[in-house]
């Protein structure tokens, strides 16, 4: 369809070291701190009816790091810097739980999906470690890396695709989906099939 607007069903944030600064098994809401970009990006993506959604491993709380009210204090903090979010799917476990949420598992991106009403495979999920990238791949779901100091070069160079950073990455998301719906002066154009005038 000439005239259709291509854009992903919705774009799938991995938390920590992607949304906001890393700071592991963080429970103080005072140290939450905006990725460079994040608010430009998330802006843009909601501007374009896009669904944005947070896919988060949280294993602090399984490990007793964190306790799950702590871990609400700072999603809510998440959401009062950077805006509100579509949906959050959250992975309490560890890897010993044997979860089927947590990355690299699919189950977030399953999740994250299933309640914004879309297909995995029409989500992009955006991280900065393989694990994001390998959580993507297990769902279908197209992934984009952008990295940080912490990334290893290995997954740099398995990533199915890397963003400079979350200006990029909104860049490669709507590139053509953003661009003016052509103006039809006839309707009846557009139901013989005419796509130009
Ligand atoms: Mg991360
Ligand atoms: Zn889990």
């Amino acid at each position: 369809m000439v005239f259709e607007k291509r854009r992903p069903g919705a774009v799938l944030f991995d938390r920590d070291g992607t949304l906001i600064r890393d700071v592991p098994y963080n429970g103080d809401p005072g140290l939450v701190e905006p990725m460079p970009g994040a608010v430009e990006a998330l802006g843009r993506l909601r501007r374009a009816d896009v669904p944005v959604a947070v896919v988060t491993n949280q294993s602090g709380v399984a490990k007793g790091l964190l306790s799950p009210d702590e871990m609400d204090q700072v999603n809510a903090k998440v959401e009062e810097l950077l805006g509100p979010f579509d949906a959050w799917a959250i992975c309490v476990h560890d890897d010993a739980d044997g979860c089927t949420c947590r990355k690299p598992a699919p189950g977030l991106v399953i999740r994250a999906a299933a309640v914004l009403d879309v297909s995995p495979r029409d989500c992009v999920v955006v991280g900065d470690i393989g694990r994001d990238m390998d959580a993507a791949r297990a769902a279908g779901a197209r992934g984009i890396l952008v990295p940080t100091e912490q990334t290893l070069e290995e997954e740099i160079e398995r990533a199915p695709e890397v963003a400079d950073d979350l200006s990029d990455v909104v860049e490669r998301v709507l590139s053509g989906a953003e661009e003016p719906v052509p103006a039809v002066s006839a309707p009846w154009a557009r139901a013989m099939g005419w796509s130009r005038w």
